[in-house]
């Protein structure tokens, strides 16, 4: 078999070597941690074995001909990284594989994932019906962003089933629902919101953030679109923003594919590298992040200074059963309220050595935040209290050091 090589020269590779393109294997024959390693990586003719990176904004042709064709969809091919990459290809198959879902598009953050979806999916006079528990960005993005487009939003809480079903209207495009949820780590049944979803027609679309398909698989529970933002997890160490949308093919391709060309919030091949060598070591992290997590509300709900733990790994938690069945761990968030309200939490905050105090999660580093005052700031007062946000919360998205100083760092601040 012949190929090019970077100076354009036909060079010859063994049949052997050219069978290993990677691109026939299915990787969905193959076990998550394989897959979080090897799915989707196209080795060229330099055999490189770590991913390559393709830096590149357009792509050339080797005649007008070819351009015209590429350009009118009779060939597939290349044709501007606003379109198709091949790294970011590569992290798209890689995550689609790991999710169990046909199609992954990436894009340039979490938040671009939801609106992607929302622009995609929604016109004017769509209703959504979202769990009251997601992420603060998400909620002004339905509820001040598509508002203004004629979409409405109605927000359920993320266990109340009749009030799902029964916000559910002829107009209802897609339920959409963050579990566990952000910071009160609630959980809602997948296959139950699906089977709600589906038996009028309406979509689930599932934000899979806090755990990723290492602890939590949506769509094989019914959930038609997962949302990650992959600046947590997928990434691991806080260095790059980035999300993404996986589903089926012909939903993805159809409606929400075309937005993401012409609306152009496309992930970078540099942040989809950095991605992909995140996910190959996703599985271990995440099992190590939960243990962690599991150490430290364990030890919190033994300390008199502590109200209360929400944790999922806890017995304690009112969906714990839940959670043993859906999820293969409780995660990596741990939220408590300490006594004393905001005064005491923001002087644990400040008291802390160690701990970073950053709204990130999803770090090999440990880091704490008060919900109230940031992540949920913007947030009305009754909204916030709604979402059952108290002054005295505090999360923590704990890291990978070791728990023993995680914990003493909490102790030595509360001290
Ligand atoms: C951070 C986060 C988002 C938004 O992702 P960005 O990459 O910051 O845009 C969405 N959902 C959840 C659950 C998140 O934690």
């Amino acid at each position: 078999m012949f190929v090019r090589n970077i100076n354009d020269q036909l060079i010859k590779i063994s049949k052997r070597k050219a069978k290993f393109t990677m691109n026939e294997i299915n990787w969905n024959d193959y076990g998550p941690e394989t897959q979080a390693i090897r799915a989707g990586q196209r080795r060229t003719h330099e055999q490189e074995h770590s991913d390559p990176i393709f830096p590149t904004s357009s792509y050339v042709f080797n005649s007008a001909a070819e351009a015209a064709a590429r350009f009118s969809g009779k060939e597939p091919g290349n044709i501007y990284s606003r379109f198709t990459n091949p790294t970011v290809r590569t992290f798209e198959q890689r995550l689609a594989a790991l999710e169990g879902g046909e199609r992954c598009i990436a894009v340039a953050s979490g938040m671009a994932a939801i609106a992607s979806v929302g622009f995609g999916l929604l016109k004017s006079g769509d209703h959504v019906v979202c769990s009251r528990g997601v992420f603060g960005n998400t909620v002004l993005l339905f509820q001040n962003y598509f508002a203004k487009f004629g979409v409405s939003t109605t927000f359920v809480d993320l266990t109340d089933y009749d009030a799902w079903q029964q916000s559910i209207r002829p107009e209802t495009r897609f339920l959409f629902v963050e579990t566990p949820s952000n910071p009160l780590t609630q959980i809602a049944d997948i296959r139950r919101l699906a089977n709600i979803a589906h038996e009028k027609g309406v979509l689930l679309v599932v934000d899979n953030c806090f755990l990723t398909p290492a602890l939590q698989k949506p769509l094989a529970l019914g959930a038609d679109i997962v949302i990650h933002s992959a600046t947590k997890y997928l990434d691991g160490q806080g260095r790059c923003v980035g999300g993404a949308i996986v589903g089926g093919l012909e939903l993805l391709d159809k409606e929400i594919y075309p937005y993401l060309r012409t609306g152009g919030p496309t992930m970078s091949p540099f942040n989809a590298w950095v991605f992909l060598k995140g996910l190959e070591t996703l599985g271990i992290r995440m099992r190590a992040h939960g243990e962690n997590a599991l150490l430290l509300a364990q030890w919190l709900e033994t300390q008199d200074w502590v109200d209360k733990v929400y944790y999922p790994g806890l017995a304690s938690h009112p969906q714990h059963e839940l959670s043993l069945r859906q999820q293969k761990s409780g995660g990596g968030i741990v939220s408590f309220e300490v006594k004393g309200g905001k005064d005491a939490a923001w002087r644990l905050i400040d008291s802390t050595q160690m701990l970073s105090i950053t709204a990130n999660l999803g770090d090999t580093k440990t880091t704490i935040t008060h919900p109230a005052t940031t992540t949920h700031g913007r947030l009305t007062d009754q909204e916030r209290i709604a979402a059952g946000i108290g002054d005295g919360l505090v999360r923590i998205a704990v890291g990978l050091e070791d728990i023993e100083d995680i914990r003493n760092d909490l102790l030595r601040a509360f001290r």
